[in-house]
């Protein structure tokens, strides 16, 4: 039985329509409060759902809804520029599929369900301000937006992503994402008369630098990492114009045995999305202060090259309405963060060390290129990945505190 009544979530992306389905499951109230004001159509590239994001969307139901608008990848396949096939990776046996996604209909899949299920989104409420009264008042919090409007709950969770300013309302002090020296591209495209690649994703160390592709009997994706020393901003990258960058990344790529060059050559500079820099967080000091609690990227941001970042904040959002479930604030905070920290910290850390093959400079890709087959072998041992993907919630088990067993 919940000890709170009803929560505000702060950001509508991922984290935050999840966060919502499953604190309505644990019988808390909570409405979203997203800061744009439209729908996301045509926003964000392709995101994985790895086998533990799909267990945790099935442990509140909302599993088959992600489902119907993924495509399952049994496997990925890793190759050199050369067209040497150094590694396969699947899933651990027993688990789901990795799902391929695009961002907006992810987004939109998770909205509609979350409606189905009678959650309140509000659109246009950017959270400005807020004003915890745990110290000495009645241990509400409450939520000023842009708009001049408020809101009051038991508690608030900050779902606001990579740049989030419920981070920096809770601890002025917090870090700033850090530049990963990759700059990111991908597209939807036409793969007809290339070589499919039916249910598998194929991951290219290409000379200059990294391409992922996936070519289907229909519709084909790509995207491609592209070692830049100097942090660029998404508008300053969007600045220098799409077509400009697809004939940039073509002749990058022109030494690569891969379908990249023909791949991009069949991309309208329109349906060219430029995610700009890629970053992460190593690790966020502060995911809790009174009523206030941060889920997703807020708390543990890693870049796109774990595959794993809208995976962690299902996960995340589902732990956190267990512990808000079984357990009063603040001991459900710290149980949270002792169930969910050291996983996190340590995806983040393995993505951070697959940027630095990413981003190697010329020498370092000579060496990079020579090792980088005996690490595959090595990393292709199935044993090795199972724990990243075998993460089972048991919805029903109840939490006790702060733990870091239980999930
Ligand atoms: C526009 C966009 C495009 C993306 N594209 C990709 C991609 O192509 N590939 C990839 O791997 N990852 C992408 N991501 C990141 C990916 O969605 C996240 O890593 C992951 O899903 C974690 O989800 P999250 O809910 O924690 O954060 P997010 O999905 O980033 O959601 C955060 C939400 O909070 C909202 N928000 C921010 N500040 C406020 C505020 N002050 N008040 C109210 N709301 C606020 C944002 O508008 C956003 O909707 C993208 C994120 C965004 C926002």
């Amino acid at each position: 039985m919940s000890r709170i009544g009803n929560a505000i979530i702060v950001g509508g992306g991922i984290g935050g329509p999840v966060a919502a389905m499953a604190l309505r499951r644990a019988g808390i109230e909570a409405t979203v409060y997203e800061a744009y004001d439209g729908s996301a159509d045509g926003v964000g590239g392709a995101l994985s759902i790895a086998p533990n994001g799909r267990t945790a969307l099935a442990a509140i139901g909302a599993e088959a809804a992600v489902a119907a608008i993924g495509h399952p990848m049994r496997a990925m396949v890793m190759q050199s520029w050369k067209g040497k096939r150094l590694a396969e990776f699947g899933a651990p046996p027993g688990l789901p599929e990795q799902l391929l996604v695009w961002r907006s209909d992810l987004y939109r899949a998770l909205h509609d369900e979350a409606g189905r299920r009678g959650i309140r989104i509000e659109h246009g409420k950017r959270l400005v301000t807020l004003a915890d009264s745990t110290a000495g008042g009645d241990g509400r919090v409450v939520a000023h937006f842009s708009d001049g409007t408020s809101a009051a709950g038991d508690v608030l969770i900050g779902a606001d992503g990579i740049r989030s300013t419920v981070r920096r309302l809770i601890d002025p002090g917090a870090p700033e994402p850090r530049y990963a020296g990759l700059l990111g591209f991908g597209a939807r495209t036409s793969g007809d008369g290339l070589v499919p690649t039916g249910d598998k994703m194929h991951m290219v160390f290409g000379k200059r630098a990294f391409f992922g592709f996936q070519v289907g009997p229909g519709e084909s994706g790509w995207f491609a990492n592209l070692p830049h020393p100097v942090p660029m901003s998404a508008a300053e990258v969007r600045r220098i114009g799409a077509a400009e960058w697809l004939r940039r990344l073509a002749e990058v790529f022109r030494d690569d045995r891969s379908p990249a060059v023909e791949l991009i050559r069949r991309t309208a500079p329109e349906d060219l999305v430029i995610t700009g820099g890629l970053e992460d967080i190593p690790s966020v000091p502060t995911w809790h202060r009174g009523r206030v609690v941060l889920v997703g990227d807020a708390a543990h941001a890693t870049s796109p090259s774990s595959g794993q970042g809208a995976s962690l904040a299902v996960e995340s959002a589902v732990q956190l309405a267990r512990c808000l479930r079984d357990l009063p604030v603040p001991e459900a905070f710290a149980a949270y963060e002792g169930l969910r920290r050291d996983r996190v910290e340590r995806i983040i850390r393995m993505a951070a060390r697959t940027n630095s093959d990413k981003a190697a400079g010329p020498a370092a890709r000579v060496l990079r290129d020579l090792l980088m087959p005996v690490a595959m072998r090595l990393l292709a041992n199935p044993g090795k990945w199972a724990w990243q993907f075998d993460y089972p919630i048991d919805w029903a088990a109840p939490v006790t505190a702060p733990a870091r067993a239980g999930a």
